[in-house]
This record gives structure tokens, sequence and C-alpha cells, in this order.
């Protein structure tokens, strides 16, 4: 069995709906097809939206949904034209909405469960609707709730898997021969109460189900022709990658690469299921495919970046040979909720540096003058800012692992692009060598290092 699932923007309207069911139809002659589908593009957004403003007491949360149904019963008469019951069975979906909304709308308030269970409709509109237009093309279509198939503990907003169960679930409720349409996104709890897996979640619904049934491979269908050797807004020269492996995509997709959700690889790297992200406007592509092993010998196989990012660097000579510092830094800013993204500390230990997001950065230097009022009373560490409106490069490869001159090349070609570089670090799997530049030279660093490694290539 292969896994296909299909992104928002691939469901965006019926147009697009009925290509995708196209690609649906083609494939299920070659082999057995589950699908998994998110909710249509921007639905899950309008969903929040109208969460909030009903939390917050306005009646405009009815804006949103009324959207929501609008556009819903638009693709019914587009893709299913007569179907009184599909007709119904959308419209008492957007009536329940209503309802849940007007109760929050009620008490000001939505808990993160409440907002689960609301977030989850836009998956249970746009499948519903897909399962019975693929009946009407005569495909064996069947419904399929991720809620009775996907277990998860109640850590709502972004829930747990609980793996074990949901296998079993997965192979019992898709033994058979039809063709299993899956709500992407949401899951349930052993109790039954709604869960989601986190924004952009139906990739990692995907990838379960893949490893469940250990699927033969789990198709990613976007509007991306594939994953891109460098951003292709800021490199003109950025070519799609025909294969790379599950590390190389996932610390692509970390750094900014915003292609697959970052646990999605997980289930597929533990069963070795191979991954392909393609692309619905077209088809006809091959697109990138994700395996545990490529035949490609390049060194370096993206560049990809972090924006809108802040350094911070503790320097003094206080730090030399004195324990515990770094720790009570990292412990201060975990307590604050502050995500460090980068670390670099040379061997004088006479400095220590981190990166956060930008968002974070006067907060974090406030809770460090708290946690370092001591040592900066005594001048043993001198006083520091955060320095602003950076980016994070990383050059990512697995092949780099254990060959010299590639770092030599890269910083070579920095050089000659005269970028000024504020922080380096490589992790010691020499998967990544990831620097920190100032926003303003991000174009000009991105395509040096793209032209020293791939150049003539595209
Ligand atoms: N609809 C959900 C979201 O927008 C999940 C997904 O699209 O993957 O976050
Ligand atoms: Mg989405």
């Amino acid at each position: 069995m292969k896994i296909m699932k299909f992104g928002g923007s691939s469901l965006a309207d019926a147009g697009r709906i009925s290509s995708a069911l196209d690609i649906v139809a083609a494939n299920s002659r070659a082999e057995r097809v589950c699908v998994v589908c998110s909710a249509m593009r921007g639905v899950t957004d309008g969903l929040f939206d109208a969460a909030s403003q009903a939390a917050a007491g306005f009646e405009t949360f009815a804006d949103p949904t009324q959207a929501i149904r609008t556009r819903h019963l638009e693709a019914v008469k587009e893709l299913c034209a007569g179907d009184d019951e599909l007709e119904r069975g959308v419209a008492g979906l957007c009536d329940e909405l209503d309802e849940l909304l007007h109760g929050v709308h009620l008490v000001r308030e939505c808990t993160m469960r409440t907002m689960d269970l609301i977030a989850g409709y836009g998956e249970r509109l746009s499948t519903t609707i897909i399962a019975a237009a693929m009946r009407r093309r005569g495909l064996p279509a069947r419904y399929l709730d991720a809620r009775e198939i996907i277990r998860t503990d109640a850590d709502h907003g972004g829930a747990a898997v609980d793996f074990l169960s949901s296998y079993e679930l997965i192979q019992a409720l898709l033994d058979g021969d039809d063709l299993p349409v899956v709500t992407g996104f949401i899951a349930a709890t052993a109790a039954g109460v709604t869960t989601t897996l986190g924004r952009n979640g139906s990739d990692y619904t995907a990838s379960i189900i893949g490893a469940g049934v250990e699927a033969s491979a789990i198709e990613i269908w976007a509007d991306v022709d594939g994953v891109y050797s460098a951003d292709p807004r800021l490199v003109p020269e950025a070519f799609v990658l025909p294969e790379i492996s599950y590390q190389e995509a996932m610390e692509l997709s970390y750094f900014g690469a915003k292609v697959i959700h970052p646990y999605t690889m997980v289930p597929a790297v533990e069963k070795g299921i191979p991954l392909r992200i393609r692309s619905t406007l077209t088809p006809e592509l091959a697109g990138t495919l994700i395996a545990s092993h490529t035949s490609s010998r390049a060194f370096v196989t993206g560049i990809a970046s972090i924006e809108n990012v802040a350094l911070i660097n503790v320097e003094g000579g206080g730090m030399v040979g004195s324990p515990g510092i770094a720790g009570r830094i990292f412990t201060a800013l975990a307590a604050a909720r502050i995500n460090i993204i980068m670390i670099s500390q040379a061997s004088s230990e006479h400095s220590i540096c981190f990166v956060i997001p930008d968002g974070d950065a006067m907060r974090a230097v406030r809770v460090l003058e708290a946690e370092l009022s001591p040592e900066l009373h005594q001048k043993k560490v001198q006083r520091f800012v955060a320095e602003r409106d950076l980016e994070i490069v990383a050059v990512i490869g697995e092949n780099m692992r254990g060959k010299p001159g590639v770092s030599g090349r890269l910083f070579q070609a920095l050089g000659e692009a005269a970028t000024n570089i504020l922080a380096i670090a490589q992790g010691s799997s020499e998967m990544n060598i990831s620097f920190v530049v100032h926003r303003c030279d991000r174009e000009r660093t991105l395509n040096a290092v793209h032209d020293a490694f791939f150049g003539g290539m595209a």
C-alpha cells in the first residue's frame, strides 16, 4: 500500500481537488492507496481566528466560519452536484462548529482542548467531501476519521503519539481492499478526546499510517516541485534535489526549508519507508525522494537558513575555567521558555555565544542580567547586548563527514563574498556547518555558498 497525503494548497478549491483526484485515480490502478487530507488552504487558520475572536467576546467570530461554510458548500456543488446527503453532512458539520464557537463566545475562553476540537473541523470537512468525490468517480473510497486510528496523550495543541496502540488500530482499520481517505492532523486520546498533532501535522499523520501498514512509500503532495538545494526565492540557481537522506531532510527542514514537518521523518525512518515530495501542479515530475541511502556523492546537499534570530555573546575574564556559568545561562533561558537555536564556545572559554529567536531577544537579556547579576557586579562578566536582525545559514550534507576541505571551500566563498561571520558552529555529526550573518548579507551569502558547491549544476 502507498500513502498519498495532499496538503491544503493542493486542496484549495474544487479545481485543485479535481487534479488531486486525477492523481489518486491514476495511482490506484497500480497499487492499493490510502489518501490523507489536510484542510482546504487557509481553513485551519480561519478556525484559529474564529476561536480567538469568540474567546475575546467578538461577534465577528462568525465571519470566518461563514466563509468556511460557503467554501465547502461550493466545493460540494462543483464536485458532487446533486449529492444532497453530502450537502447535509457538510452543513451539519458547519452547524456543530457554529455551536461550539457560540459556546466559546458565551464563556469567553477557549482551552487548548476545545481549540483542538475546533481546529479539527477543517480536516473533517475536506476529507468528507474528497471521499464522496472519489466515490462519484467510481473509486472505492471510505472516509476514515483519524481519531479512530491515532492514539495520543492529552498534550493538546501537539500531542505525543502512542505508536504501539496506533499501529494496532491502523492495521485493524486499514485492512481490506478499499481506498481509505483519512483526516490528517487530528487524533484522539484513549478516552476519545480529540487532539491534534500540531500545526502542519498532516504529514505526520501520513507517516504514522505509513509505518503502521509498512507502506511501500509515503508521498507528500504539495505545491512545490520538491526539496530545493536552497530557497529558490533567494537563490535563482537553486534546483530540486532528486534524492536526499532522512538525516539531511531533517536538517534541512529544521533550518527553514519548510517542505516537511520535522516529526514526519521519525516513523518513516524507523520502518525504512521512502518518502517522496511531489507537486500536484507538476505531477509529471518525480519530486524529491527521501530515503535511508542516496546515491549522491556531492559533499553538500543543501543550504538552508533561519531568519529573524538574535545573538547574545556573554564574555568575560571571570568565565575562564569556572564551571557552572554555561549551565546557569541555559537553565535560566530554559526556565523562561526561550529556545536556543545555536551555541558556540571557543576553547579559550572567554566567551560563549548563542542564538535565539529575535522576538525573545530583549527578554533573554533581562533574564540573563538577573541570573548573572553577581558576575556582572564583580566584573567577571562584561555587559552584554543582543545583536539583532541576523540570520543563521546552514550548509548540510551527509557526505561532508570525514571529508577535509569542505569548510575550506565554504569559508573561501564567504571571504570572496566579503561576508562578515558573527559565529560558527559545527555539530560533531559533521553533517551541518552553521554560521551567523547579518540579515543584509543573506542573499549575497546564500548565492555565494550555493555557487561554491553547486556552481554549474543547475
Ligand atoms: N490543517 C492543519 C494546519 O494547517 C494541518 C496540515 O495542514 O497539515 O496546520
Ligand atoms: Mg496546512
